[in-house]
């Protein structure tokens, strides 16, 4: 995928659940109701070395370099015993560190801790005011986050919230990014929901393509200087450059199988968590050997994987779609298909 590339650099992430334990219960987690295996500290940092073996062998095998990056997350990562052990073994391997918490359990420590090791982000979820985030996410659960948000910046890190977009909250973009710039957060980001997991029920919740594009011209023009208001959805960067790219070289989109991996806690590899599907799993196979030899991984790098629109669309190298939406949704109409259009694209239905 590199080899033979004009790529000099590359910014990989691994995106890695250490529990699947949570102290909330939000309707729209891709969590099942499953309890599962927990790596302890010892293994989840063998897995650490091995994956930087990894990176180090594409450095020296493509003559790239490599910027690598872990997102701790759970289920809620301070549950997890070791994290700061775990956290501080990252850094000192290289890997910049982002943590991805529900903020409920925050301590003053914790706060401390995560500045010490220079963690360069936290994200705390954020679903809009107090009275719906209390609804989706549990009665008490926005102040709690408020108290641990606070605890946070005054121990000097960086913060930004997290919102999962949907029906619910796409009328009050505004007064969401207004509430967390009075939380004390440095920015916010948004992402959509994915009706899988718990969120199954949620199919209604999904915006039409037209009000998911009209969403994200709204997040486009709320952008100041000095206040990051972002989103990772594929989508959304066709809002923000609308070029469609010149080739096929996948240098942006949907990052599963390109330039991200998610790791669960019992070490099953995944493209997306939120697409659920395993590529491999750490007991029996290094990441390195899942990367280059997953079936799943290799059919989400091929554009003759995709169908439909997808597959033919000129943005196909920026954009591919979620995923994990266009698998959810074609799951729950009785067709489940990894490969299926994205139906909140708008794209597709305004090309001629
Ligand atoms: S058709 Fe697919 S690749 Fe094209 S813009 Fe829509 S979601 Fe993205
Ligand atoms: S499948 Fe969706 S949530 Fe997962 S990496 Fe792709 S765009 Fe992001």
């Amino acid at each position: 995928m590199i080899a033979g590339s004009a790529i000099t650099s590359f910014d990989f992430f691994l995106q890695w659940h250490l529990t699947e334990r949570c102290n909330l219960r939000c309707q729209h987690c891709y969590q099942g109701e499953q309890p599962a295996e927990e790596m302890p500290p010892d293994a989840v940092q063998r897995e650490i070395d091995g994956a930087t073996e990894m990176l180090k062998a594409w450095e020296s095998d493509y003559g790239i370099s490599v910027t690598p990056s872990i997102h701790f997350t759970g289920g809620e990562p301070l549950l997890y015993q070791g994290l700061w052990g775990v956290i501080e073994h990252a850094r000192g391997a290289g890997y910049g560190v982002a943590l991805m918490s529900n903020g409920c359990l925050v301590t003053a420590e914790d706060a401390g801790q995560a500045a010490r090791l220079g963690v360069f982000d936290i994200q705390v979820s954020l679903e809009g005011s107090e009275r719906l985030h209390d609804a989706i996410r549990g009665p008490g659960s926005f102040e709690k986050a408020a108290k641990g948000v606070e605890l946070l910046v005054k121990a000097g890190n960086r913060v930004s919230a997290n919102v999962t977009l949907s029906r619910r909250n796409a009328a009050l973009i505004e007064e969401t990014v207004a509430c967390s710039r009075d939380l004390g957060f440095h920015g916010i980001g948004f992402s959509r929901v994915v009706p899988c997991g718990r969120g199954k029920e949620l199919l209604d919740d999904l915006l039409t393509p037209q009000e998911l594009k009209a969403a994200y011209q709204k997040i486009n023009a709320l952008r100041t200087p000095g206040y990051d208001i972002v989103s990772g959805d594929p989508l959304a960067g066709i809002i923000a450059d609308p070029h469609p790219p010149e080739d096929d070289l996948t240098l942006s989109g949907c990052s599963a199988g390109f330039s991200g991996i998610t790791i669960t806690s019992d070490g099953s590899v995944m493209p997306c968590r939120r697409i659920g599907l395993v590529a491999g799993s750490l007991k029996e196979q290094s990441l390195r050997a899942i990367w280059a030899g997953s079936d799943l991984l290799w059919q989400l790098r091929e554009r003759e994987s995709y169908h439909g629109r997808c597959g033919s669309c000129r943005y196909w190298a920026s954009c591919r779609g979620c995923r994990a939406v266009a698998y959810a949704y074609s799951a729950a109409k009785g067709r489940p298909d990894l490969f299926a259009d994205d139906p909140q694209c708008w794209v597709a239905e305004e090309t001629p």
